[in-house]
């Protein structure tokens, strides 16, 4: 039997919803695509290309930071994961610029103020004048209460964008295996900071405070290479997290 008339509304009918289909099909490819070409980038090319990062390795030279005994100076395990987080940045493609990248303080370039003034005042410069993208600023916690661990993430409360890169890389630091492996979960919170650097630099920015180098645990644990590189994987891992949002 034949029914010409409904058949010509149902194919209107269908011709319209082929169009749609269309339509959304073209747009779920190039959203599939462009996922697959950040997805191919990230894993066959540089992930962090064109981008620039400062780092900042906390204290050095006469100012050793904070210490445990003698031996165990902050300025050492922050310039040893910098130089470790420096050449992992360089290999992701991204440029980077360092406040120092040997044990020195940075306070006989300027002359006013007091030796520490000048050797914040010259990292704020460089980190302002390198026109990086964001950068990362690398000490070490040291307090009195001994039980406390784990890396702590900080930026200026003002800068949102810094509390995203401080959420990131907190959450990244957050899954550090030693700490897993012993079933310890210091899970810190990134946090609002007061700090010379985070206040009057123009970049987003953060301070990673590594670990606590008054815990026996993170102490040893600082002074690992393994885990050092580790430390530098989870903040990369962060930082890609940030660039790709
Ligand atoms: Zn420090």
């Amino acid at each position: 039997m034949r029914r010409p008339a409904i058949f010509i509304i149902i194919t209107k009918r269908r011709l319209y919803f082929l169009m749609i289909a269309i339509v959304a099909l073209i747009l779920i490819a190039t959203y599939v695509a462009s996922g697959l070409q950040r997805t191919i980038s990230v894993y066959f090319f540089n992930a962090l290309e064109g981008k620039t990062i400062a780092i900042d390795p906390g204290h050095g030279g006469i100012d050793g930071g904070t210490h445990f005994g003698d031996d165990i100076l902050e300025k050492h395990i922050n310039l040893e994961i910098s130089l470790r987080l420096k050449k992992e940045l360089e290999n992701e493609g991204a440029t980077v610029i360092m406040t120092r990248d040997s044990d020195v303080s940075l306070d006989d370039h300027i002359n006013n103020g007091s030796r520490h003034r000048e050797d914040l005042n010259e990292r704020v410069r460089i980190i302002n004048s390198s026109e990086a993208d964001i950068f990362i600023s690398i000490h070490a916690n040291c307090i009195k209460n001994t039980g406390r661990q784990g890396p702590i993430v900080f930026y200026h409360g003002n800068s949102e964008e810094s509390k995203k890169i401080a959420e990131l890389l907190q959450r990244n630091l957050n899954r550090l295996s030693a700490y897993e492996k012993q079933d310890i979960k210091p899970g810190h919170s990134a946090t609002k900071g007061d700090y010379f650097i985070l206040n009057n630099t123009s970049a987003p920015g953060v301070i990673v405070e590594t670990g606590f180098i008054s815990n026996e645990l993170d102490r040893r644990l600082l002074l690992d290479g393994k885990h050092q590189r580790e430390i530098v994987e989870l903040i990369i891992q962060g930082v890609i997290e940030y660039f790709d949002q």
